[in-house]
């Protein structure tokens, strides 16, 4: 059974959620600040997170951006004014869907329901079923360990974000495939996610920034002008 986490200061609107939520069978963490947020992400390790962006102290868009440095958790941002939604859009904080409040429970449940089967969905295709010692992708100095979940170029390990790990896997798992910015939208954010290609560029400028090698030229993702990308063989 998936754990929510709603992170609300409003008591009514929170109570509201968490029961709504209960009902439909999932664990309900709620808590009222930015802080208990991040420990609670920590600690408890959700499936998915109701995040509002008016908390007292710490703010909903940073306690978004401070759980992006480490998961790629879906995030849901319940947001009130036109100015939040413009920031919450312009995709700096990295979540993975918003609602405009009010909203309505029925929404809410389907926003939660979706993003969690996308989730599901996601993790089956990078695993791609039972990790075992022949989940090793290799393209020259490069190597990806999907059972350890490592990257390393000439042995050195890389340190990826969880969405770049996302993004690396689903290309390296169709080499020499072009996949253009909505599919890859489509399986490594998810299909209803309010991003556009830009978000895609982004994360292949910061893997390749990560990935290459100074002087050798080699570019693991091919840039297919006008296309997509392509995981280089
Ligand atoms: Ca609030």
């Amino acid at each position: 059974m998936a754990t929510i986490l709603i992170v609300e200061d409003e008591a009514v609107l929170r109570e509201t959620v968490s029961y709504n939520l209960k009902n439909a069978g999932y664990q309900v963490d709620a808590v009222e600040t930015g802080e208990a947020a991040l420990k609670a992400v920590k600690e408890r390790q959700p499936d998915l997170v109701v995040l509002d962006i008016m908390l007292p102290s710490i703010d909903g868009f940073e306690v978004c951006r401070q759980i992006r440095r480490t998961s790629s958790i879906p995030i849901l941002i319940l947001t009130a004014r036109d100015d939040e939604i413009d920031r919450v859009v312009g995709l700096e904080i990295g979540a993975d869907d918003y609602l405009t409040k009010p909203f309505s429970m029925r929404e809410l449940m389907a926003r939660v329901k979706a993003l969690l089967r996308r989730r599901e969905i996601l993790q089956e295709e990078l695993s791609g079923g039972q990790p075992g010692k022949s989940d090793v992708i290799q393209a020259g100095e490069l190597e990806i360990d999907l059972g350890a979940h490592r990257v390393t170029v000439a042995g050195q390990e890389v340190n990826l974000k969880p969405r770049e790990w996302d993004l690396l896997v689903f290309l390296a798992r169709h080499p020499g495939l072009v996949c253009t910015s909505d599919q890859i939208l489509q399986n490594v954010w998810g299909e209803d996610f309010f991003g556009d290609s830009r978000t895609v560029a982004v994360h292949v400028h910061g893997l390749r920034e990560k990935l290459e090698i100074p002087g050798d030229g080699r570019r693991h993702i091919e840039t297919v002008r006008g296309v997509g990308y392509r995981f280089a063989v």
